[in-house]
């Protein structure tokens, strides 16, 4: 007999025909209905995030598919290294699993996604991708000829966009804004890569239910949830098992909502760790301003080459750890102008065209994506007075940027000018931490081995509530300097897997 599984999502399912580029003004909708910031959003399915403490704006998406509906689709694994970090370098923790554990799960879900990307980079052990990579296009060319200059770690990336029809999904035909979800279905988003098979296996998704908090038994157990329908009443679903996968933000925001007699600090908290350690990556931006015409907004935005020139601790840098670079085109027309004109390149007034005509599709560039070390003093927690739709807390962030993080940002931005100007730049630009780059979320429930530092074990399971599992990103014990989905899909298949085999003898 298989499991009965009920997913409860407080977003709609979304429609490809709807998405910004299928019409003209889809900038605007980009930066509207489509934006990446909920605050900014604001739709009914989304709560508020205060951010007012916080350098970096978190982002993230509500729908059947979550972030992913929004995301880049940049698809690196973590190396085996960066779950190793206590051992190598003396910092932060080492995870309690390792690379080797995760590899089937990486695989399972490589395919399931469907991964374009090139066998035999050397920065990680050997996959194959079940699909050729992405062209590179013009921008990728360029960014990945500075790197060739310098002597640097340049790889195509890994990137979860269908480079030819794969399982039902068309090829990309370089639409372009990624981030504002794909038309073409090319790009992996969950409702459109797993929810159809689960579907097929019978899990059943109740849409536009938000769930409230986690309820317990006597002994403290979890039995289910309370939920506000999609007509706003509240409703009781039991369960068996409660499985929490609402992102970095929204998991502790939900257990410290379930504040009981048997759990007063909120659920699966007896450590005190819930909310804490809150990790984003510090995001850099390089860009570079090139006389020959480059391809614009064509092609996913960033999803050309990575490098890991600088990945791993060099005491010679002055910091720890290190950073990833993401290869980026340039943007819309309405974006490059606007981002022209923050930036000082573009004046407003005499001049505006000549300025304009120089940037407009000449622009290539890179992130970098730093290793963002876990500190306590980095938290979720539930703000007094704000609450969404349905009167339930919202979450606050309260995030300083470390001093390791501020040396890694000023290295990167320094190295990626010189590789944009060894590419042929003629001018370059950088903004040293990008606000709105909240979109990783990890570490503010996570995962180990020691009850006392530590929310769940090494599979996942909450150390005081042993049927409540956490299965994204707030179980991150390390950051590493690379995207995290990758690695978040890989631990929920591993988790999901660790349930199946243990079913027998799960709460002894
Ligand atoms: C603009 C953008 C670009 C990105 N680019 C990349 C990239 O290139 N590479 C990469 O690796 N990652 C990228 N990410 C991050 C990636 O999208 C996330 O890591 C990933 O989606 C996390 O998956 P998740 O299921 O843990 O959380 P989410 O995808 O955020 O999903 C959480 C879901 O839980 C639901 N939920 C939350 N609380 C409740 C509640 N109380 N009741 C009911 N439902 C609830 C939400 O509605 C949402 O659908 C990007 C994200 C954004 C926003």
């Amino acid at each position: 007999m298989g499991t009965s599984v009920l997913c409860l999502e407080q977003g709609p399912w979304m429609h490809q025909k709807d998405y910004p580029t299928n019409f003209l003004d889809w900038e605007s909708r980009a930066m509207g209905p489509f934006a990446s910031n909920p605050n900014v959003r604001r739709l009914a399915q989304d709560y508020p995030v205060n951010d007012s403490a916080s350098p970096i704006q978190p982002l993230m998406f509500n729908a059947v598919g979550g972030s992913t509906i929004l995301w880049a689709a940049h698809f690196p694994r973590f190396t085996p290294g960066d779950f190793r970090v206590k051992s190598t370098d003396g910092v932060a923790d080492d995870w309690p699993i390792g690379y080797q554990t995760l590899e089937p799960f990486y695989a399972t879900n490589d395919r399931m996604m469907g991964v374009a990307g090139l066998a035999g980079d050397p920065a990680y052990p050997y996959h194959e991708p079940p699909m050729a990579p992405l062209p590179l296009g013009a921008t990728g060319n360029i960014v990945a000829s500075g790197f060739e200059k310098l002597g640097w770690h340049w790889w195509p990336s890994d990137s979860a966009i269908a480079s030819r029809d794969y399982e039902g999904r068309a090829a990309c035909i370089n639409l372009g804004p990624c981030t504002s979800a794909c038309s073409q279905g090319a790009k992996a988003s969950t409702d459109i890569t797993y929810w159809p098979v689960a579907q097929r296996k019978g899990v059943q998704l109740r849409t536009g239910c938000r769930v409230k908090e986690i309820t317990v038994r006597a002994d403290g157990m979890a039995d289910g949830v309370l939920y506000y329908d999609q007509d706003g009443v509240l409703q009781e679903q039991k369960a068996e098992i409660v499985v929490l996968a609402c992102n970095g933000i929204g998991t502790p925001r939900l257990l410290l909502n379930s504040k009981s007699p048997q759990h007063p600090d909120g659920l699966a908290n007896s450590s005190g760790l819930v909310g804490k350690n809150l990790m984003f990556h510090p995001y850099a931006l390089i860009r570079g301003i090139f006389d020959e015409p480059l391809n614009g907004r064509r092609g996913p935005g960033g999803c050309t080459v990575w490098s890991h020139e600088f990945y791993k601790s060099d005491p010679s840098r002055g910091f720890i750890r290190g950073y990833s670079y993401e290869g980026t085109r340039g943007a819309g027309p309405a974006q490059e102008a606007l981002w022209g004109m923050a930036a000082g390149l573009v004046p407003w007034g005499e001049g505006h065209h000549e300025a304009y005509a120089r940037l407009h599709g000449h622009i290539a560039g890179m992130v970098a994506i730093t290793e963002d070390l876990p500190e306590e003093t980095n938290t979720v927690t539930l703000d007094p007075e704000l609450t969404d739709s349905n009167g339930v807390p919202a979450p606050k962030v309260t995030y300083t940027l470390s001093e390791n993080s501020k040396k890694m940002l000023a290295h990167a931005v320094e190295r990626g000018k010189e590789a944009l100007s060894a590419a042929g730049a003629v001018e370059t630009w950088a903004e040293p931490l990008l606000r709105p780059a909240g979109w990783h979320l990890m570490g503010t429930a996570r995962m180990g081995t020691d009850t006392a530092r530590s929310v769940v074990n090494e599979w996942g399971r909450a150390h005081d509530v042993k049927n409540l599992f956490i299965i994204d990103g707030s179980i991150f014990v390390t950051s590493a300097g690379v995207n995290p989905t990758s690695t978040i899909q890989a631990l929920a298949l591993y988790i999901a897997d660790r349930i199946k085999q243990n079913i027998g003898n799960l709460f002894d």
